[in-house]
């Protein structure tokens, strides 16, 4: 397949398309290690081309682990709120997207990735993806608690939670650290799940979705790119 140099390098994120237009002109780009016509010349995606000397190899996909922050909304824009993608740099590839939501103030493990197929079968309701969260809840959770949890729940939807797994990790004072895999994403589940315990969310981390893992050596608003095997896992 062929397309612009220019449209080229802009998808793999080197700048806009304006940005890119100038490079070429600044003969910063080579393909196949010339210069090239234009920025309208014509490539293969398998040319060669690099930028200031560094090979921009094409790639069809791109796939980050993103640890979301408190405070940034699960949207590729908004007119209020920073969104995920504003942590990503400016040229960055402008198809990318977050697979699934975390509330406001949930922090943790987010998928960011252009793979609307991987994303799809990630989120199908059918494939039930495990996602683990750690919660800090106002109030001691108990056994009774984990029983309700694994038995399914009434949480005013048409039809009860699917089995989920409670840990309790410790209680501190009036609230508990507990640990809690679900096999769904119905909106703001986890603190509606609490909620029909009559206890409060007071923290939510995401650790898991599959068998992706929070990287924790990420600060909150870091991304790296997904390695090989993670990637397999998912797929
Ligand atoms: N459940 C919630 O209540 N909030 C989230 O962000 C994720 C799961």
């Amino acid at each position: 397949m062929q397309i612009r140099l220019d449209k080229y390098l802009a998808d793999m994120g080197v700048g806009t398309r304006s940005q890119v237009k100038q490079y070429i002109r600044k003969k910063q780009v080579l393909v196949n290690g010339s210069l090239p016509e234009g920025p309208n010349q014509k490539v293969e995606l398998t040319d060669r081309v690099s930028f200031q000397g560094q090979e921009i190899s094409w790639q069809k996909h791109e796939y980050f682990l993103f640890y979301k922050p408190a405070g940034c909304i699960s949207a590729v824009r908004d007119n209020c709120h920073k969104t995920v993608l504003d942590y990503f740099p400016e040229n960055r590839r402008k198809d990318l997207f977050p697979v699934g939501r975390l509330d406001i103030d949930t922090e943790g493990l987010l998928l960011i990735t252009n793979d609307g197929a991987l994303s799809h079968n990630l989120l199908a309701p059918k494939k039930h993806v495990p996602k683990t969260y750690v919660a800090r809840v106002l109030g001691r959770v108990t056994e009774e608690d984990v029983q309700k949890f694994a038995q399914g729940m009434e949480i005013g939807e048409k039809n009860p939670t699917r089995p989920a797994r409670l840990k309790i990790l410790e209680w501190e004072g009036e609230a508990s650290l507990v640990e809690l895999t679900i096999t769904e994403g119905k909106f703001h589940q986890v603190k509606r799940m609490f909620e029909a315990v009559e206890k409060k969310v007071l923290y939510l981390k995401r650790i898991a979705m599959g068998e992706l893992k929070l990287d924790e050596t990420l600060q909150p608003g870091e991304y790296r790119k997904l390695t090989e095997e993670e990637l397999e896992k998912l797929r």
